[in-house]
């Protein structure tokens, strides 16, 4: 591997959803961060640059191994976690992780997002979980979130934020923006009262439903 910036595609379409978490307001700072898999490893957004800001060449390759390329800038340090979930979940070929405002404020009190609504299911299950505290860039912390992802795409980080992925950059990135969503729509509720959740019924119909027809075709990730 060389370092004349290979994967061109790859680069160009995950910066453009960092560009895009950022103007969704999900990384305030130079919180957030996303990667992709690509053939020997994954590119990843560097450690302390704001999303707005990256540019594709400024993306880390980091091998199965976890070597970076000589030259390149250090890689965001949560990237145990991001690699963790790619050897867990076959299925993942683009992560992104922030501390949008609602899943952070649900995840500091401790709390999972229940079926106070249907569109919970579009995680992959009747609830979206919490991971449970550890230091950020521990292999701890990898742990807990692929415990907690637990057959979901999805999950909420204690005393941290959120994580989500999907088969590409913006695919991982529109479910993020839905976690947000629905963390935001079950803070809302909390401040009315207790509202009725689905039953275990209503929400495998529902997860049925979704796995039979409620979802696009996806689009191949392209390599390169
Ligand atoms: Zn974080």
């Amino acid at each position: 591997m060389t370092s004349a910036a290979p994967f061109t595609e790859a680069r160009e379409r995950l910066c453009e959803t960092l560009h895009e978490m950022a103007a969704a307001k999900l990384s305030p700072g130079s919180t957030g961060n996303a990667s992709v898999r690509v053939d020997g490893g994954m590119l990843i957004s560097p450690t302390g640059a704001a999303c707005a800001s990256i540019k594709p060449a400024d993306l880390v390759f980091i091998d199965q191994r976890g070597h970076t390329e000589t030259g390149a800038l250090r890689p965001s340090s949560e990237w145990h976690m991001h690699s963790a979930i790619y050897q867990a979940r076959p299925e993942a070929g683009a992560i992104v992780h922030c501390h949008s405002r609602y899943a952070t404020t649900l995840a500091c009190l401790g709390k999972t997002i229940p079926a106070y609504h249907y569109m919970i299911a579009v995680a992959g299950g009747d609830s979206i979980e919490l991971a449970d505290y550890a230091t950020f860039g521990t292999d701890q912390l990898a742990s807990a979130v692929i415990k907690a992802l637990n057959k979901r795409k999805a999950c909420l980080m204690a005393n941290h934020g959120q994580i989500a992925f999907g088969s590409s950059p913006e695919q991982a990135l529109a479910l993020a923006i839905q976690v947000e969503d629905l963390a935001a729509g079950y803070c809302q509720c909390l401040t009315l009262g207790e509202p009725r959740l689905l039953s275990t019924d209503e929400m495998n119909e529902v997860l049925a439903k979704f796995s039979n027809y409620g979802l696009q075709p996806q689009q191949p990730m392209q390599r390169r």
